[in-house]
């Protein structure tokens, strides 16, 4: 049995200690806030690929469904343009999306949506080993951008539709790799699914607990404590050591580039922002708007209300997204904050920090590590870190 220290108690946090204790180990989390959740208790947020959340809990107790109710978002999304125009679009129906794109914007662009959507699958097959199942992958995405596939459809709406996969991750289409054809293609082949997130931590917080983890809140972690090259604990504020065999550090690995030690300089380096060109230079206050719930915790969302209206620009420029709840109010959301670090360059997307350190015993996890940001990759980097600590 190793002691593992794992940092932050957000989604990657939970889903590391969760796993880890199952697998026998002597788990401690420590959170510098006073609850679990981290970002997901930002309201209502819709996901793709339920699957890596199946499995941990498959492989840690009651299934998924059992524990909470996952539904699916129907309508997927509801885009609105600038002339007034509006599309809904049904959640995962590649025929459905076609007739509602063939209704609104004229027969055809059905068809070139559908381009767009088996780009995406080509693409997934190549990064799907790589984002899965691969604990240091440097993947080299499918060549172009994805102005690029942008740039081969007729239907200008599609054409912004498509470059704000790239906007909302605060990204430039015009350097933004190609491949995030995938996410419109895993929104409409496996579909868009939301559920009661603040359930969800108190399941995974819960279920961790029963299996022997211990959480310590108002506990922020100033930084791994190291001999040489191995990992020995984390350093408190206290200045106190809390000894360990591994660290899970799933806070943002910025917070390690203070460390003068040399490796987290290198992480830092792998994760430094890239300057933002300068038609993009606005996008960390407009990329996203979300409504969240006064009360903090999102109130078990219903199908529709989850439904996000995605509103496009009359010029370039970022799209907004807002989330339709009765009792929320409008928050404004940097990308960094909203999907990890932003990427400029073309490969930044796809180019985390691996979750296996140079440093023995010190695995990154969460949105700023492999394989990035959002639900199911960051449980993602969590089972990864897991599988690589291994039973005790
Ligand atoms: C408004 C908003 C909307 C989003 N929408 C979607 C969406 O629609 N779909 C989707 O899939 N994803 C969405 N995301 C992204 C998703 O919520 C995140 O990628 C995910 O929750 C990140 O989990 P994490 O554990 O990596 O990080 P976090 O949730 O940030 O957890 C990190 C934890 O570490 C703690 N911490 C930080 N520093 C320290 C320290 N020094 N010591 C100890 N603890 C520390 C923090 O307090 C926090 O609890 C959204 C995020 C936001 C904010």
């Amino acid at each position: 049995m190793a002691r593992v220290a794992v940092v932050g108690a957000g989604l990657a946090g939970l889903c590391s200690a969760l796993a880890l204790a199952d697998f026998g180990h002597d788990v401690t989390v420590l959170e510098s806030g006073p609850a679990p959740g981290g970002q997901l208790a930002y309201g209502p947020q819709p996901f793709t690929l339920p699957a890596v959340l199946r499995d941990l809990f498959r492989k840690t107790g009651r299934p998924l469904e059992r524990e909470l109710d996952v539904v699916p978002v129907d309508p997927a999304a509801r885009w609105v343009f600038a002339d007034g125009s509006e599309v809904t679009v049904p959640n995962a129906s590649p025929s459905g999306a076609r007739r509602a794109l063939d209704q609104a914007f004229g027969a055809g662009a059905g068809a070139q949506w559908d381009a767009v959507v088996a780009h995406g699958d080509r693409s997934w097959r190549e990064l799907r080993p790589l984002v899965l199942g691969h604990a240091g992958a440097k993947p080299a995405p499918p060549g172009g951008t994805l102005r690029d596939v942008a740039a081969s459809l007729r239907e200008p709406r599609l054409r912004a539709v498509l470059e704000s996969y790239a906007t909302r991750y605060g990204a430039d289409p015009a350097t933004a790799p190609a491949a995030l054809t995938v996410l419109p293609y895993l929104e409409q082949t496996f579909g868009v699914w939301t559920a009661d997130l603040g359930r969800l931590v108190d399941v995974l917080a819960g279920r961790a607990a029963e299996r022997g983890a211990a959480f310590r809140y108002d506990e922020p972690v100033v930084g791994p404590a190291l001999d040489g090259k191995r990992v020995v604990g984390v350093t408190l504020t206290s200045g106190e050591t809390a000894d360990a065999d591994a660290v899970v550090w799933t806070a943002p690995p910025g917070r390690l580039a203070d460390d003068r030690r040399g490796v987290f300089s290198r992480v830092r380096a792998r994760t430094a922002r890239p300057e933002p060109p300068a038609d993009m230079a606005d996008v960390d206050v407009d990329v996203d708007v979300i409504v969240i719930p006064r009360a903090g915790r999102p109130a078990a969302p219903t199908a529709p209300s989850a439904t996000p209206s995605v509103r496009f620009p009359a010029g370039s420029g970022p799209a907004t997204i807002t989330y339709d709840t009765p009792e929320g109010r409008v928050r404004r959301v940097a990308p960094d904050a909203a999907h990890g670090a932003a990427a400029g360059r073309v490969t930044a997307i796809f180019r985390r920090p691996a979750n296996v350190t140079r440093v023995r015993g010190l695995y990154l996890a969460g949105a700023g590590a492999h394989p990035g940001p959002g639900i199911p990759l960051v449980a993602q980097s969590a089972a990864i870190v897991a599988d690589h600590i291994g039973r005790a």
